[in-house]
């Protein structure tokens, strides 16, 4: 859910008041009014002003610094007899700092000592080099791993919703376009860290956010920083002219956006924002993909949320993402995570991918040399980034270094491969930068410090200057070194030491009780309470000697390193393009890797209208049970047949595992993953929605009923007949009637709802439910297996034809381990009540359904299967059909054999 933060604002009020005549002015320090200055500049920031070893906050931000940060608050003069409240955090914790000011949505802006003199304000010069907030933060340090963090900009023109977002970490960039009513969700999707809005689109947020403030903090839920962005500076033929300046292009055909002004805008609005944060620096921005969501399934976060698949509702618990996540490198994770919240409507992409997984499936060397080859790969878009960004650390172009290593085997193991037709379609254009390899090779020392200047991080043999002059430093240290024995000889003071201390630099140290033996040479520096230091003419010679030398080897270093990463920032380009199919590859190894262990299946998915599952398991409950565990169920739905199912049975016995795991495996097969099941045909799923009776809705003080209908109603107002709907125990937090009455009347609408004949499946307990079965077409009961032993019943698990004729309520209070006595007292309670209810009583109709019956593909069909393979029309198969058909070919085989 979007959170509004509110904007933070400039609430610092200037000590004491600048009168118009400047008179107040003129009284302030000058550290006051350079600092004034850029408060001015930076006013919606915190700001935070280097002094020495401090950034220090000032007035207002100081009491927020405080506060946020439970640091020391204090005063400061500021001339003029004034005082200004302070507080301050060390220099070097700052990056543990900015985390947490920006996690509570702030804007940081930092002002840096430039200098060390004074300068013609009258106190050091400062200036601002970077602003940080929520979405523009490029600290490694600040950033998760494994997920993206983006910075979105929403603007709408022409009651279009224009929406662009952008990673500046990595420079995913993208936008998009679509009716204001859909902001809402693709924001959700794309959970930004921050956003920026025009009017129109804020009014929407602010709607929304309304509507949906949590009823118990009135917080909201996940906070977004939301920014309001100035509208009189939007304008659209301003904003496309922008954008091809930046890419360099005559048009925006490249990006397929000559018709979407509104997102265009939303992407110059994304790219000012980075510019002004950046201080001009923008990270590399190479292109900028045009989001299209008629090819990708929509699927909102509450559907996410309720189908636990990025997350899951219990934490630390299994979701689908890390069942499937066998990902090696970060980039790799969040492209899973990106294809899990946008499953692919489109099926020539998603064939390529399946393409993939089933060539990486089939070929375990080829995936273990992959994989193997992955893991030493860094998150290389942000090393990328930062190199481009003048970032960098020397331990950045070591990584980037090991893994450009690994590409050589990457290529090979693909060229090895009897796939490498397949694969190399997708994973063509990856480079393996020779070039950078030797270069970093050359240049930098295997174990480098963090930070240029931290210790050693050229190797020598790169600059004959930087060779020569740590030469000489290491001379006149040795020169140091030695006149400690000579001077020890010369003088007869056995215990004298030479020494170094920052302030007074190189000494020698004569102890009290020899000082009558000191030289007329030594000159005293310093007097410690047991000893003299002293100085000579020839150590102060070494000691400038190292000191010069050690300036220009801190400089140099500093110059090498710049130039060596300018020159691999040239590539920066084709690095990218490395990361990103390394990426790609990453997943479908990821996929190929996890579908062997667990026994899945490649689906067949196809333009059709049906969902025919056979023995799906739902990957994550069986994951948590273990091997063995999971009861396989199948299930076959379509728009003209068994549209409606209805599935009844006990609480706890599985219903609401069936109708997820089928989202679930929908979810996958859409990815372009294999799914659990000996055998599925999806045809595509345009979007899915959940509607899960949960009783949290009352403590906000809305009545179930209306709740329900409500969510429902939306539900059906954008359901497709290419949608599927999972509803679980609708109605169940109210009284039976009512409850039973919010089920039937939904199941029936859905069914009787002309546009619609979104597939759906309805678990309830209510098992009176199954009468709707004898008047609805299209509506069929299944439900799941009892086993009964005089009073006690046991779950199969097992999702058989037909509706259940009871609850069980009483055997599911036994099982939960109620005391007796009550559930003796609540079955005699029961049968007086269905005794007096018996109209809601039905017979199950217990027929076979068409999707249990035995298809072509049982074993010991043989002639079956060689009629099949006889009628197949090869000719008009896309590739993915014809692997699919090879896959079914092969298990029959293989089942034949065994038989
Ligand atoms: P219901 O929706 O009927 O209340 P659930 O689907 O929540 O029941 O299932 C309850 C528990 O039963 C699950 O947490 C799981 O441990 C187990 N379970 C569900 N389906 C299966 C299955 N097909 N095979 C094995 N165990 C299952």
């Amino acid at each position: 859910m979007i959170a509004m933060t509110a904007t933070p604002r400039s609430t610092y009020k200037p000590l004491p008041r600048i009168g118009k005549s400047g008179q107040a002015q003129r009284r302030l320090s000058p550290g006051r009014r350079q600092y004034l200055r850029f408060k001015a500049k930076y006013s919606d920031a915190l700001l935070l002003f280097r002094m020495g070893d401090f950034y220090e906050c000032f007035d207002e931000d100081a009491r927020t610094l405080a506060r946020l940060l439970d640091v020391a608050l204090t005063t400061r003069d500021i001339g003029g007899g004034a005082k200004s409240p302070l507080a301050g955090i060390p220099y070097h914790a700052l990056d543990n700092y900015i985390g947490r000011l920006i996690g509570a949505g702030l804007k940081v802006a930092i002002a840096e000592q430039i200098g060390d003199k004074p300068g013609p304000e009258g106190v050091v010069e400062r200036s601002v080099v970077r602003v940080v907030t929520p979405g523009t933060v490029l600290d490694d340090g600040l950033l998760e791993q494994q997920k993206h963090n983006y910075l979105a900009a929403s603007v709408i023109h022409n009651d279009i919703a224009g929406l662009a977002w952008i990673d500046a970490s990595t420079s995913e960039f993208a936008a998009t376009e679509m009716p204001c009513h859909m902001l809402m969700g693709e924001l959700e999707r794309l959970n930004p860290a921050e956003i920026l809005t025009d009017a129109r689109s804020r009014g929407i947020i602010r709607d929304y956010t309304d509507e949906n403030m949590h009823p118990n903090t009135g917080q909201p839920l996940d906070g977004a920083v939301i920014r309001d962005v100035d509208d009189s500076t939007l304008d659209s033929e301003l904003a496309a002219e922008t954008l091809m300046r930046h890419f360099g292009t005559n048009g925006l055909d490249l990006f397929e956006m000559e018709e979407c002004p509104a997102a265009v805008m939303a992407a110059v609005t994304v790219l000012d924002y980075l510019a002004e944060t950046q201080m001009g620096r923008l990270p590399f921005i190479s292109t900028l993909r045009r989001h299209r969501r008629d090819k990708h399934m929509h699927i909102s976060t509450s559907v996410l949320r309720d189908l636990e698949v990025l997350e899951s509702t219990v934490p630390g618990g299994p979701s689908l993402l890390s069942v499937l996540d066998r990902t090696k490198t970060p980039m790799g994770a969040r492209l899973l995570r990106t294809w899990l919240t946008a499953p692919l409507l489109e099926l020539n992409e998603l064939s390529m991918r399946q393409l993939a997984v089933a060539g990486l499936h089939a070929d375990s060397f080829l995936r273990s040399a992959l994989a193997e080859a992955l893991s030493k790969i860094p998150d290389l878009p942000r090393v990328v980034n930062r190199i481009a960004l003048r970032t960098a650390g020397p331990r950045d172009l070591r990584s980037l270094w090991s893994g450009i290593e690994a590409l050589p085997r990457v290529r090979s193991s693909l060229e090895e491969t009897d796939h490498r037709e397949v694969l190399s379609r997708l994973f063509s254009g990856m480079g393996l930068h020779t070039e950078v390899r030797e270069l970093i090779d050359r240049a930098i020392v295997e174990d480098p410090p963090g930070r240029v200047g931290d210790g050693e991080t050229l190797k020598t043999g790169f600059d004959a200057e930087l060779d020569e002059i740590r030469s000489t430093a290491k001379d006149a240290r040795a020169g140091i070194a030695s006149i400690e024995h000579r001077v020890k000889e010369s003088s007869g003071i056995k215990s004298l030491k030479v020494g170094y201390n920052r302030v007074f630099g190189y000494y020698i140290e004569v102890s009290r009780s020899n000082l009558h033996l000191v030289p007329s040479e030594f000159q005293r520096r310093q007097t410690l309470t047991n000893a003299e230091r002293f100085i000579t003419p020839e150590l102060k010679e070494l000691e400038s000697r190292v000191l010069l030398a050690a300036d220009r080897i801190a400089y140099l270093e500093q110059e090498i390193f710049r130039r060596i990463c300018d020159q691999i920032a040239v590539h920066a380009s084709s690095m990218m393009r490395t990361a990103s199919i390394l990426a790609l590859m990453d997943v479908c190894v990821s996929l190929a890797i996890v579908a062997e262990e667990c026994e899945w299946t490649l689906p067949f998915v196809d333009e059709g209208d049906s969902l025919d599952i056979e023995e799906g398991r739902h990957p994550v409950v069986e994951a948590a049970l273990g091997p063995g565990k999971f009861v396989p169920n199948s299930l076959f739905t379509s728009n003209s047949k068994s549209q409606l199912l209805i599935i009844t049975g006990p609480n706890m016995s599985g219903k609401s595992t069936y109708i997820r795991q089928s989202a679930i495996l929908v979810i996958m097969a859409q990815i372009g993953s294999f799914v659990p099941a000996k055998e599925a045909r999806i045809g595509l799923i345009d979007r899915i929605f959940t509607r899960i009776g949960i009783t949290d809705e009352i403590a906000a003080g809305r009545s179930t009923f209306m709740v329900e209908m409500v969510e429902t109603a939306s539900i059906l107002n954008q359901a497709t007949p290419r949608s599927l709907a999972i509803l679980d125990e609708i109605g169940r937090g109210t009284s039976t009637y009512d409850g039973l009455a919010i089920a039937k009347s939904v199941a029936e609408f859905i069914h009787e709802s002309p546009s619609l004949g979104c597939k759906t499946l309805f678990a309830t307990h209510y098992h009176e439910m199954t009468i709707l079965a004898d008047t609805l077409p299209r509506a069929d009961n299944l439900r799941v297996a009892v086993a009964e032993q005089g009073d006690r019943i046991s779950f199969l698990y097992r999702i058989v034809p037909g509706g259940a004729d009871r609850s069980y309520g009483v055997h599911v209070a036994r099982l939960a381990g109620m005391p007796n006595p009550v559930v003796e007292r609540a079955r005699s309670l029961l049968s007086e009540l269905e005794s007096a209810h018996l109209e809601y009583a039905t017979p199950s109709r217990i027929e076979p359904p068409d999707h249990l019956q035995l298809d072509l593909f049982q074993p010991n069909n043989p002639s079956e299967t060689l009629k099949y393979l006889a009628e197949a029309d090869t000719d008009n198969m896309s590739p993915i059909e014809a692997l699919n058909m090879l896959y079914k070919l092969q298990n029959t085989a293989r089942k034949e054999l065994e038989a």
